[in-house]
């Protein structure tokens, strides 16, 4: 006997039309790419996002073909994001920040037929143009642009299309099944994969973004999308705040400290969402102007380990509560959220503290589990290290144009991370299964050193790998940037790891250096660092 209530199919069309009829008037500001700043609000990103969908249907697209944006976070891809898929296309995030073959690939792998692009990558797309194997056409993220057209003969022109589309244009009724928008992982090992969602695993992605032990949007916040919206869909927060009518700032492309600082207390930004080196600075343009950030509640930050001493220092000093959580492109990309229990409350408040530090507890729709190199379940000691696996309604099941055998083993996602797991689901990343050390057969966690490190006063940025070692295989050593206007020793920066951690696990070495190398998505690429320092401890 089937249940007798009924069934809507969960259509990303759907949170926008909420949004269209109960949150109209919710403001949405954004920063353009050109430099202006727009007030608009979701009434009018839904008329828009409607006629986008009617004008690229006018186009004769097939359903389903993916249509590219390389854009900031702006309005106009706001209305994309529901646009697209809205009308029963693929929204194909891109980072403009990949290599143009790497661009190519992915443009020629996901059969791009339309590709949006912000002005600022005009040159960029005209120079890969040619290689470009199934585009049909490219639109500028804004009016009419005579100068853009030279350097792109053909172009189209984002608000041409808007206003030659119909803003009242009914959404089609979609399977929930349907494939919706489309992001690669960046790809440092090997080609890019592509992670295919669909409407049904968006809207359940988004319920969980908004649950309360989540980061709970909701219709009173001012939210700050700092994370990009090429970067696993700005971790949903487009699609969870259309959901509750949350109003949103949309940062465009100055994603500096004072810019962000600027935008946080002019337009009293509630929430904002990043990974921890914008906090970082962040945190340096507050502390240099004396902003306090009052408006501020609470950061989201993940995409990397979030360094305790960022999240005492903005709990201390801004009264503001950062959310620790964990995730990745093939989970879209929720999978871990740090929020307290009840029982939490009884503790004295600097264990409490302690606790608000790792990755969190698997929100609903998620499961995490650790194994071991056979493949069995690890205990939830909060001690033991496994490979963390995961399954879910947002994960996930095979990468586009590949299969289910390639992507999962076991029914499991392997995600890279090797982690602890507690009595109560907590979890802690301890590395990346490739860049944990191994010193002398005992693993070293790359991620706590540097947690320490970064806290040193005098130090700006910091990374540890494991350099080859003649008797015990892998030492870590320490790449660090000194802060501006310091000048710390070896010695004393060394010296800062005594009582935080056992003496074996201090690094050998610290090197100094200008800038660490970064990949498209602001990770540090560990592996240009094992090239050049890996072998600095031998001979
Ligand atoms: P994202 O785009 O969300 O950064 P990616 O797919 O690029 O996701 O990278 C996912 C990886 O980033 C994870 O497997 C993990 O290694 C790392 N990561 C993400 N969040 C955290 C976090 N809070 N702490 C530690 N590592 C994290």
């Amino acid at each position: 006997m089937l249940g007798q209530m009924m069934s809507k199919p969960l259509l990303i069309s759907s949170l926008i039309e909420h949004a269209e009829r109960y949150h109209a008037e919710a403001q949405i500001h954004s920063v353009n790419t050109g430099g202006g700043i727009e007030e608009t609000s979701w009434g009018q990103v839904a008329r828009n996002a409607r006629a986008m969908a009617s004008a690229l249907t006018a186009l004769g697209l097939e359903p389903q073909a993916r249509c590219g944006t390389i854009a900031w976070n702006n309005r106009r891809h706001l209305e994309l994001y529901f646009g697209v898929s809205g009308g029963g296309f693929v929204c194909h995030t891109i980072n403009p920040r990949l290599f143009p073959e790497q661009l190519v690939y992915i443009l020629n792998h996901a059969e791009d037929k339309v590709l949006f692009i912000d002005k600022t990558f005009v040159p960029l797309v005209a120079a890969i143009r040619d290689k470009l194997e199934h585009l049909d056409h490219i639109v500028l993220m804004e009016g009419h642009d005579a100068e853009a057209e030279q350097a792109l003969p053909g172009l189209k022109f984002y608000d041409d299309l808007v206003a030659s589309g119909d803003p009242a244009f009914p959404w089609p009724e979609l399977d929930e099944n349907t494939a919706s928008s489309l992001c690669y992982t960046s790809g440092t090992t090997g080609n890019p994969k592509g992670v295919l969602y669909s409407h049904r695993s968006t809207v359940l992605h988004s319920f969980a973004v908004n649950f309360a032990d989540s980061i709970s949007f909701s219709a009173a916040d001012i939210v700050l999308p700092v994370v990009p919206m090429f970067h696993v869909n700005a971790w949903g927060a487009p699609y969870a705040c259309a959901q509750v009518g949350a109003r949103m700032v949309m940062p465009g492309p100055g994603l500096d400290g004072p810019s962000l600082l600027g935008l946080i207390e002019n337009q009293n930004v509630t929430v904002a969402l990043g990974v921890p080196t914008i906090w970082l600075g962040l945190y340096g343009e507050a502390k240099k102007t004396g902003a306090k950030m009052a408006s501020l509640q609470r950061t989201v930050v993940g995409g990397s380990a979030c360094p305790p001493s960022l999240i005492t220092a903005f709990r201390e000093e801004y009264n503001v509560d950062t959310i620790h959580a964990w995730g990745m492109t093939e989970m879209s990309p929720i999978g871990s959220v740090n929020r307290p229990l009840a029982k939490h409350g009884d503790l004295p408040v600097e264990e409490q503290h302690k606790l608000r530090e790792n990755q969190g507890r698997p929100v609903y729709g998620v499961e995490l589990e650790i194994l071991d190199e056979s493949g069995a379940p690890l205990p939830h000691d909060g001690e033991t290290q496994g490979d963390l696996v995961t399954r879910g309604y947002w994960i996930v099941d095979s990468y586009f144009r590949s299969s289910t055998e390639e992507t999962l083993e076991n029914g499991w996602f392997h995600t890279g991370d090797v982690a602890t797991m507690d009595a109560d689901g907590y979890v802690t990343i301890r590395d990346r299964s490739k860049d944990i050390i191994k010193s002398g057969g005992e693993w070293i966690s790359s991620v706590e050193l540097e947690n320490i490190a970064i806290a040193h006063p005098d130090l700006a940025d910091a990374a540890v790998i494991g350099a080859t070692h003649e008797k015990w295989d892998e030492r870590p050593i320490l790449i660090a940037v000194k802060a501006e206007g310091a000048d710390p020793a070896e010695a004393d920066v060394l010296a800062f790891f005594d009582g935080k951690i056992a003496k074996w696990q201090v690094p050998d070495r610290v090197v100094f250096t200008d800038v660490l190398p970064r990949n498209a998505t602001g990770k540090v690429l560990k592996r240009n660092l094992r090239d050049e320092f890996g072998k600095i401890l031998l001979g």
